[in-house]
């Protein structure tokens, strides 16, 4: 084969590819220039998911007639005139290479005007041709519509997921646009319907309620991490609030959203055995960084960033977050009435909480609201979030009594305290197994009966997919013929279960996406099913050395599926109850 030159035509449509690779892309780049353009309205509108059509509308700056051609040359920017301003970049967009590559696989028609010029300008582009340029009436600032996308590229075109998916994410760039930016008013209107709308006024918690929801914005807690070189302002969730993903879980470096599986983890570090497997945090994260100490220009979609320092920004991170966590760990006081997980009417405190706004419209489109545990979401207030005070600490609790032989009720701290007593003991376990597991390089120990176990043809796949973790673990578990495995030796932690039991429960429960056996889940699995259950009674001594294990957990407020263990009624509370003082 010999070597040619692509005509100029391939070239721009390859180039293309790599920015536009769905509508989605298409109004990321287009949101950047409106912010770029210092816009403080940015309207947009799609139909089947953008695939049909996208407009996009802004009140910035807008562009002088004569460069709108300009605007669209490869490589055409206002933004930086050589590399070195990258060091000092404060814009979003700096490749010029947005609007030619729209161009290459659409139509587009861009129609802008600055403030100080009396007409306006459109120019059209059909296949990265131009069709049109001529002086026209509009407002200030531009609108950009874009239709026929990829109508020249069959190939990307059949790549696109359904309507829908197209239009929720695209929902979810517009809402994660609108939370970075809460000085700008965003709209988003998808075939005829209104899926984001923010007002702009510049608060965060405002926009976050506008996006997540009232009552989950009202949760999130809200901390900070300053060192010399990083700013790290965080929004993150309690323990009572989680989602199935990681998708509200969003970065923003220096205005600019990013995606970076080191700022996840950072994030989620301080959850680790709070939150159920497979649960995640929501959390907004604003860091601010000198320019010259991280690298944007690794990819064409701008979102991917490298940072020199990732441990300095791993630390910050987590330490933000972890502020957050500390300090709202005891549900407690006013807010606080008897919770139960049927509320009571006749409480009054009870309403405000039961009241929820409905799920906004983004979350229709495709963030879900999936956990397991939404009734803690309605039974739960918010938790307290001591800004500035020292984190509250476990009170030192004096055994009063227990409730139907499955909940202890204690005294301390001048409050009244209910304990779960199987979600106490499942915390107590779970850490004592965790530890266990982390720190003695596993005693393993054979067992005199070797267990067999009998598997389904799915469950056995899975069993071959975890053996090597279970092995690193002190298991020794072998194929056994047929869909049979044999166990002969278990980690000496493991002797008093009914290991079959656990195995299966381990199989049953892994994710067959992410066959990864963690100790954290091991750990869960174990302390579910070795820990004291409801209704069973419990001697005094039991019932003390229990209260004495939890106050000395790490997490001692939470079980490991983020259940709360203990619950606090303040003297105030009860005073307020009987009516003996009034607020
Ligand atoms: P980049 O954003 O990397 O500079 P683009 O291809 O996205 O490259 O845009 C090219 C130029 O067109 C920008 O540098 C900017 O000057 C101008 N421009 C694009 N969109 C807008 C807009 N909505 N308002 C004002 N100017 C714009
Ligand atoms: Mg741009």
């Amino acid at each position: 084969m010999s070597i040619k030159l692509l005509v100029r035509d391939t070239a721009e449509k390859i180039a293309a590819g790599e920015v536009i690779e769905r509508p989605a892309s298409i109004v990321k780049e287009l949101l950047d220039n409106a912010v770029d353009a210092r816009a403080s309205r940015i309207a947009i509108e799609i139909i089947r998911g953008g695939k049909d059509y996208i407009k996009i509308s802004d009140n910035g700056v807008g562009i002088p007639f004569a460069e709108l051609p300009v605007a669209f040359l490869r490589h055409a920017t206002s933004k930086i005139t050589s590399i070195d301003d990258l060091e000092t970049l404060s814009t979003l967009g700096f490749r010029g290479e947005a609007l030619p590559s729209i161009a290459a696989v659409s139509k587009i028609r861009f129609l802008s005007k600055p403030r100080e010029q009396l007409t306006a300008g459109e120019i059209v582009f059909q296949g990265g041709q131009e069709t049109s340029y001529e002086e026209t009436g509009a407002r200030d600032g531009t609108t950009v519509i874009v239709e026929e996308i990829f109508y020249n590229t069959p190939v990307r075109l059949k790549f696109l997921k359904s309507d829908n998916h197209e239009a929720s994410l695209i929902g979810d760039i517009t809402a994660e646009y609108a939370l970075g930016n809460p000085h700008i008013s965003f709209l988003l209107i998808s075939d005829g319907k209104t899926i984001v709308q923010t007002s702009g006024n510049g608060k965060l918690r405002e926009t976050l309620a506008e996006i997540w929801g009232k009552n989950t914005a009202a949760a999130l807690i809200e901390n900070d991490f300053v060192s010399d070189l990083i700013t790290v302002d965080s929004f993150s969730s309690p323990f009572h609030i989680s989602r199935g993903n990681r998708r509200q879980q969003i970065f923003f470096v220096n205005g600019r959203l990013v995606k970076n599986q080191l700022l996840h983890s950072a994030v989620e570090e301080p959850y680790r055995g709070v939150l159920a497997y497979k649960k995640h945090p929501l959390a907004l994260i604003n860091i601010t960084i000198p320019a010259t100490e991280t690298d944007v220009n690794v990819h064409p979609s701008k979102t991917l960033i490298k940072f020199h320092d990732e441990r300095a920004v791993f630390s910050a991170v987590r330490s933000a977050v972890n502020n957050s966590f500390k300090t709202a760990n005891i549900i407690s006081e006013q807010q606080q009435p008897l919770v139960s997980q049927e509320p009571q009417p006749t409480q009054h405190t009870i309403t405000a909480l039961t009241n929820r706004t409905p799920l906004n419209q983004v979350r229709e489109t495709g963030i879900q609201n999936n956990s397991p545990y939404e009734q803690f979401e309605i039974a739960l207030p918010y938790l307290r979030n001591n800004e500035g005070k020292s984190p509250s600490l476990f009170p030192l609790l004096k055994q009063i009594g227990v409730y139907k032989n499955s909940y202890i009720l204690a005294e301390g701290n001048a409050s009244l305290y209910l304990v779960d007593q199987h979600a106490a003991h499942e915390r107590v376990l779970y850490e004592s197994t965790l530890a266990k597991l982390q720190t003695q390089t596993m005693y393993s120990q054979q067992l005199l009966e070797p267990v067999i176990i009998e598997l389904t043809p799915k469950s056995a796949v899975l069993m071959e997919t975890i053996l090597p973790d279970l092995t690193e673990m002190g298991f020794e578990i072998s194929p056994f013929g047929g869909l049979s495995f044999i166990v002969q030796s278990i980690p000496t932690i493991f002797l008093k279960s009914d290991i079959a039991q656990v195995l299966l429960d381990i199989i049953n429960d892994i994710d067959q996406n992410k066959v990864k056996i963690k100790h954290g889940f091991l750990a869960e699995k174990l302390a579910c099913k070795s820990a004291v259950k409801l209704n069973h009674q419990l001697h005094n001594n039991e019932i003390n050395k229990l209260l004495e294990d939890l106050s000395a957990c790490e997490e001692p407020f939470r079980c490991p599926h983020g259940r709360p263990t203990i619950i606090e009624i303040s003297d105030n509370q009860i005073q307020k109850w009987f009516k003996r003082i009034l607020s």
